[in-house]
């Protein structure tokens, strides 16, 4: 029998007074199968009477537990780590699942792409952030779908997870937008596994090139990153420091000067939601680093050695970075209701999704519009981790009998990083700074709002030996 999460989820230490901990099945002998009917006792005198199986030898038993709520949390990204820590000192039994067992903090993954951090910098063992959370149960497993008739999750190799309250947290993936080889060989950066791939990508190119010279001519050291959105314009600047640095120093026999690094977009300007002086700022920046603009242009075509634009060039390149799109988590189809833009979830006001007061979508599967502005909000960290805040709280109102509160987005400003001291930054009110200023704000936020003190300490120790030394210690290519 597949095993059941939901079971062990309502096996674990609970702090309701008067209900002492259990032991998950595995640990169960006879004495503690004792301790279990003493607990059962208790448990039914209090008029708790919650049903969870507990596997004991081979046998499956219905036991009485805990009648506290069960939360179900989705995804521990923004949405669901906002969630669950608002959620940590509420009379209720949470369980979070991940298919990883660490928090991604998105936004600098293009800096381990580029070396400039390690992947544990920017991931954080999810089981640390719950140390001091004893409501919480965490499970690294994969969600495959949802019945919201039967309140269940589905989960991959085990039985399905009942649930009172539901938070879907999942976040969104790349998308190719159907271009052809773009799947196949492009390097998408989304996750940490896309960062670590790719940089070995690009360091084993630069190894076959400097075995094998004529690589240069087939494009070897062009890198062409589509999207010039934050995500763009960030890799693109760390690649001209990285090439034009490291790479010039650690490979003298090859013509690093004749390497390109070209961003593509469909759009007429760089970091297309920003202001327009920003967006004039960034275009004037990175190009004054090299790197070569094909604006209101698209790649058509991915393959091995080249990229195919719109406009009818071919680029001879060995490295095609896809930051252009996304879609929302394909979980999102198992709900049965009529998707938005990208896949995304529509939900209610109050983050709920219509007919189902019970299940909220937070995050970057979610479309969820600001109550103030009536605007669509966008896929950003800091919309996550407020809608996985208000989540909480409304499930927490709701709990207590008292109606749900519409969301209300906090625009705390918007910035991106370009290269060494360059970055723009816009702050509400339409205040906005770049230069050295922009890029010392930029790092300032990005340094607070890293995961953990540990992180915060290496990326710090990191930033600055390569601001004075100019080195990037973490280009090497571990084979697994
Ligand atoms: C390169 C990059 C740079 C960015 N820079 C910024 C920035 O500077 N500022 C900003 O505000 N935003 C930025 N963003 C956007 C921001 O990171 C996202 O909006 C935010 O991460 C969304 O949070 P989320 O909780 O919805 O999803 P995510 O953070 O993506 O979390 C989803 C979680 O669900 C898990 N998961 C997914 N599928 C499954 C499954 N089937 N089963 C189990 N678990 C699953 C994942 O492992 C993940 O932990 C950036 C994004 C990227 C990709």
């Amino acid at each position: 029998m597949a095993p059941s999460l939901g079971s062990i989820a309502l096996l674990r230490s609970q702090p309701t007074p008067g209900h002492r901990p259990h032991r998950e099945s595995g640990g169960i002998g006879r004495r503690a199968g004792f301790r279990f009917q003493a607990d059962i006792f208790l448990i039914a005198r209090a008029g708790r009477l919650l049903k969870a199986r507990v596997a004991r030898g081979n046998e499956c038993k219905e036991l009485t537990v805990s009648d506290r709520p069960h939360v179900v949390i989705l995804g521990c990204g923004f949405g669901g780590v906002g969630a669950c820590h608002r959620l940590s000192k509420a009379n209720v039994d949470i369980t979070l699942i991940d298919k990883n067992d660490y928090h991604t903090f998105q936004p600098l993954i293009y800096q381990v792409a580029t070396a400039e951090l390690d992947a544990s910098t920017v991931g954080h063992p999810i089981r640390d952030l719950l140390h001091k959370h004893d409501n919480v149960r965490f499970h690294k497993a994969i969600v495959s779908g949802v019945d919201l008739e039967k309140k269940t999750v589905q989960i991959e190799g085990s039985d399905p997870l009942k649930y009172d309250y539901l938070i879907i947290g999942l976040g969104a993936q790349v998308n190719f937008f159907g271009v052809p080889g773009a799947d196949e060989h492009a390097y998408p950066l989304y996750t940490i596994e896309h960062a670590v791939r790719l940089k070995k990508h690009i360091l084993e190119v630069l190894e076959a090139a400097d075995k094998d010279p004529s690589l240069v001519d087939d494009g070897a050291l062009n890198v062409v990153v589509v999207g010039g959105g934050p995500t763009g314009v960030e890799t693109a600047g760390a690649l001209t420091d990285l090439f034009s640095v490291e790479f010039a120093q650690d490979y003298p026999n090859l013509p690093i000067d004749k390497a390109r690094i070209i961003i593509v977009d469909a759009g007429p300007a760089l970091l297309g939601p920003f202001k327009p002086n920003l967006q004039e700022y960034t275009k004037q920046a990175i190009e004054a680093l090299g790197v070569e603009l094909h604006l209101q242009n698209q790649v058509v075509e991915v393959t091995p050695s080249h990229a195919v634009l719109k406009s009818g060039e071919t680029i001879p390149t060995h490295t095609v970075i896809w930051a252009a799109g996304l879609k929302a988590n394909p979980v999102a189809q198992s709900l049965g209701v009529e998707l938005g833009r990208g896949g995304r979830v529509p939900v209610e006001a109050d983050l709920s999704l219509a007919g189902h007061p019970e299940v909220f979508v937070v995050g970057d599967i979610s479309q969820a519009t600001d109550a103030k502005t009536g605007q669509v909000l966008p896929q950003l960290g800091s919309v996550g981790i407020q809608a996985g805040t208000h989540a909480a709280v409304n499930i927490m109102k709701s709990v207590d009998g008292k109606s749900t509160e519409p969301f209300c987005y906090h625009n705390k400003g918007t910035m991106a990083t370009i290269g060494r001291n360059a970055a723009v930054v816009e702050l509400p009110g339409g205040i906005t700074l770049t230069g050295e200023l922009a890029w010392l704000a930029w790092g300032a936020v990005h340094l607070a709002l890293l995961t953990g003190a540990e992180s915060r300490a290496s990326a710090l120790v990191d930033w600055s030996w390569e601001l004075f030394t100019h080195q990037r210690s973490k280009r090497i290519d571990i084979e697994l």
